[in-house]
C-alpha cells in the first residue's frame, strides 16, 4: 500500500470530510491520528479504522492542548509525515451583523490554528525530507460570495498561507496544497441549510435544493469525493504538486 509507514494527522477527524479523509489515508496503509474536540465521534471513526488509528482530543484554537495532543500522537505512531488541516467553522450572515466575536472565532479556527498545527508538524517533515500538508480551504478561498465575508476572508488567507509556505519548503521535500470544495453534504452544510430555513422560511428540502443548484453538478459533493482529492495529493507521485489550490466540484472556472 502506497502510504505504508507514513503517519497522518487529520484535524476535525470525527465527522464529514475529516473522517472520510482519515479512512482514505488508512486504506492506503497510513497510520492516522484523528484530532478533534469530542472524543466520542473520534473514537467511532478510529474504531472503524482499527489499530492503525489513534484519537486525540484538543480544541484546535487552544495551542497548549494542540501541543499536548501532537505529543501523544507522536508517542503513539512517531513523527508526522502528513498533516491535513481540515477543522473549520462557518458562520454566515450580512456583513453588518457579523460580530467581532464571529470574526475572531472564524479566524482562530480557520487560519491561526493552522499556523499552530503546521509549526508542530513541519520540523519533523523537514528533518526527514518528506512531508505533505493539505489545507482544506473552500471554493470560498478562490472567489467571493455574499453573506460569508468572515468565512471567505479566512479561506482566502489560508490560500495565501498555502501558496507562500509551499514556496518556502518545496525544495526540502515537503508539499503544501489546498483543496477548495464547493458545497459538501456534511454537518457544516446541515447548519447552512438550517440557517437558510430560519432566515427565509423555506422548507428543508427547498433550502437544500437552493444549495444543490449552486454546484456545476447540480448536487452536493460527498465527503468521500473531497477525501480522495486530499489523499491523492499525499501520494508519492504528487511530489511535484505544491502551492496548488484544487477546486473540487466548485464553480471556480
Ligand atoms: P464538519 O462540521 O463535519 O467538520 C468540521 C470539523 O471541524 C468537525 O469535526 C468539528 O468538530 C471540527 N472543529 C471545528 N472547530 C474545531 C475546533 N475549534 N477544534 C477542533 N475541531 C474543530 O464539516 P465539513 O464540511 O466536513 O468541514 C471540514 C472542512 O471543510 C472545514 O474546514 C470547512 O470549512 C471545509 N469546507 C466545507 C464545505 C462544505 O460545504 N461542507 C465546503 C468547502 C470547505
Amino acid at each position: 500500500m502506497s502510504l505504508s509507514g507514513k503517519h497522518a494527522l487529520v484535524t476535525g477527524g470525527g465527522t464529514g470530510i475529516g473522517a472520510a479523509t482519515a479512512k482514505w489515508l488508512a486504506a492506503q496503509g497510513a497510520q492516522v491520528t484523528l484530532l478533534g474536540r469530542r472524543l466520542e465521534p473520534l473514537q467511532a471513526v478510529a474504531a472503524e479504522i482499527g489499530r492503525q488509528a489513534f484519537a486525540a482530543t484538543a480544541d484546535v484554537t487552544d495551542a497548549g492542548a494542540v501541543e499536548n495532543a501532537f505529543g501523544a500522537s507522536r508517542e503513539r505512531f512517531g513523527r508526522h509525515d502528513i498533516l491535513v488541516n481540515n477543522a473549520g467553522i462557518a458562520r454566515g450572515g450580512p456583513f453588518l451583523r457579523q460580530t467581532d466575536e464571529d470574526w475572531s472565532a472564524i479566524f482562530a479556527t480557520n487560519l491561526f490554528s493552522i499556523v499552530t498545527t503546521t509549526k508542530l508538524a513541519l520540523p519533523g517533515m523537514l528533518e526527514s525530507g518528506w512531508g505533505r500538508v493539505v489545507n482544506v480551504a473552500s471554493i470560498a478561498g478562490l472567489r467571493g460570495s455574499p453573506y460569508t465575508t468572515a468565512y471567505t476572508a479566512s479561506k482566502h488567507a489560508l490560500v495565501g498561507l498555502t501558496r507562500s509556505l509551499a514556496l518556502e519548503v518545496w525544495k526540502k521535500g515537503v508539499t503544501v496544497n489546498a483543496v477548495c470544495p464547493g458545497y459538501v453534504d456534511t454537518p457544516m452544510t446541515d447548519q447552512t441549510v438550517a440557517n437558510i430555513q430560519k432566515t427565509t422560511g423555506r422548507s428543508e428540502a427547498e433550502a437544500r435544493a437552493e444549495i444543490e443548484k449552486l454546484g456545476p453538478r447540480g448536487r452536493m459533493l460527498t465527503s468521500e469525493e473531497v477525501a480522495s482529492s486530499i489523499g491523492w495529493l499525499c501520494l508519492e507521485p504528487q511530489s511535484a504538486i505544491s502551492g496548488a489550490t484544487i477546486p473540487v466540484g466548485g464553480d471556480s472556472f
